[in-house]
């Protein structure tokens, strides 16, 4: 399996991603979903497969409910040591900020995961902290309607199956922060040298470009130890011991992410 691409993409003088290694075949396969803040805002679903990880970046992010259908597109394999990766990309490709959103171990429920993705519908079991359960990935050669620039066959659908892991709640929305930090976007930011952020920041137009604006600033804030005194109101301060929290406090502090989300 080749990361050539990847490598491709990359100049490792600046970025600090890890340079990929193709990793030994083993028993236990890791998955993760990393959120991923560059020029639009989307989730990079990816299952480590022969030594690498296949990806897909999936715009709107994975859904429980199994009428929901999410375009996952499919991009080039990562190092298996990508997957842990949590951080700033400064400059070039994927630029902006990486939140491991979820991660595990992964299952196929088919025998030769080479021929399933070949033939485009690849059927697995999830363990994560927020993703579990049985999903699907189906490969729709570029019909979907939703497929920017037609997408070829590089175009794939994300489905939760039906079991007792799937459910009508916005999983992105009910669990935003990162497994690995317990943190939020400007938490990983605040983390860096603001150096790095401020003289290397990514697109400024869109959506994401708006989003990471007010990123930088809580950011600021944070590193200054202001945010209690800069925050716009009472609601936008997190509970003691937030920033340490794993998937497991999500479950129980939803209304407080809520009322945190709409500052
Ligand atoms: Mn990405």
């Amino acid at each position: 399996m080749a990361l050539e691409e990847y490598k491709r993409k990359r100049n490792f003088n600046k970025t600090p991603e890890p340079e990929g290694k193709v990793a030994p075949a083993k028993d236990e396969r890791f998955f993760c979903v990393q959120k991923h803040l560059a020029s639009h805002l989307h989730y990079d679903f990816r299952l480590e497969h022969n030594g690498v990880l296949l990806s897909w970046a999936v715009p709107k992010g994975p859904a429980l409910d199994t009428k929901t259908k999410r375009l996952a597109m499919k991009v080039e394999d990562h190092p298996v040591a990508y997957g842990e990766f949590e951080g700033v990309i400064p400059e070039g490709y994927g630029a902006g900020i990486v939140m491991l959103w979820d991660r595990g171990t992964w299952t196929p429920q088919v025998d030769d995961v080479d021929a399933a993705l070949k033939k485009g519908d690849l059927k697995f079991t999830l363990n994560g902290y927020k993703l579990k359960g049985s999903w699907v990935l189906v490969r729709t050669g570029g019909r979907y309607p939703g497929a920017r620039g037609g997408g070829g066959d590089r175009s794939w659908l994300l489905i939760k199956h039906k079991d007792d892991w799937a459910g009508e709640v916005d999983i992105t929305e009910f669990a935003p922060l990162s497994v690995k930090s317990g943190g939020d976007f400007e938490d990983i930011l605040a983390e860096d040298t603001p150096a790095l952020w401020q003289s290397h920041r990514p697109a400024k137009g869109g959506d994401a470009g708006a989003m990471l604006a007010t990123i930088i600033e809580r950011a600021a804030a944070l590193k200054a130890g202001e945010r209690a005194s800069r925050s716009t109101s009472a609601s936008a301060k997190k509970p003691a011991g937030t920033r340490k929290a794993s998937a497991a406090r999500h479950a129980k502090a939803p209304s407080a992410r809520k009322s945190a989300k709409k500052r």
